[in-house]
């Protein structure tokens, strides 16, 4: 597990670095920010250990900098106590967790070892498949950049095809996870959703995506898959 450690108090720095090599981590240490966003955008770490009070490129500018160049690794933040009020800023900018300086060092090492178990993959913003896109966040759908309108059935009914691509997924498992519908329900709603979908989505485009497997059910794919 390598871990960044980006910190222009000397002697904190040094006692981050060797506290987490004596904890069995790989660590580096960058004391300003323009070298952490350097070194964050160039190697791959596990976490980052980010001090918010840097000079010139600050820690609220590091964390913008990673998060906007994709890197979704967890960011573990160092505040002083008359900064905490600006922890809100942070957990919006992508912060996962903070401490208030000054701490223990057992109390870092715990924070640092559940932000490592919970780990680096968050929950996908966009789902796509070919040039079908579902920005999650947004609840916004959008095929070869067009924008399509999809009602909350339909967003979800995609949503769900989308995550389960290239599985046949049978109309009973539609029905309990987008209709909340059991088994012997009456699939005619599923079946009619499915080709307002398909309308949607297929109609006026190529390759279609959303296919009708006999007897079985529907299958998002694309193309070269199918
Ligand atoms: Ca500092």
């Amino acid at each position: 597990m390598k871990i960044l450690i980006v910190e222009d108090e000397r002697k904190t720095g040094d006692y981050l670095s060797q506290g987490l090599i004596e904890a069995g981590f790989v660590t580096d240490l960058a004391r300003t920010g323009t070298d952490g966003v350097h070194h964050a955008l160039h190697a791959d770490y596990d976490l980052l250990v980010l001090d918010v009070m840097l000079p010139a490129v600050d820690g609220w500018e590091v964390l913008r900098r990673v998060r906007a160049a994709g890197k979704t690794m967890p960011v573990l933040f160092l505040t002083a106590r008359d900064q905490v009020d600006d922890r809100v800023k942070g957990l919006e900018l992508g912060a996962d967790d903070y401490l208030v300086k000054p701490f223990a060092f057992s109390e870092l090492l715990a924070r640092v070892r559940t932000l490592l178990r919970r780990g680096t993959t968050r929950e996908p913003e966009r789902l796509h498949v070919a040039d079908l896109e579902l920005d999650l966040l947004r609840r916004r759908a959008t095929r070869a950049g067009r924008r399509i309108d999809l009602t909350a059935k339909e967003f979800a009914l995609l949503e769900l095809l989308l995550r389960r691509q290239g599985e046949v997924l049978p109309r009973s498992l539609i029905a309990s996870q987008v209709w909340d519908m059991n088994f012997d329900s009456d699939t005619n709603v599923i079946e009619v959703a499915v080709r307002r979908l398909r309308a949607k989505i297929d109609d006026d485009f190529e390759p279609k995506l959303l296919h009708t497997v006999r007897g079985m059910g529907y299958v998002l794919e694309p193309p070269e898959a199918a």
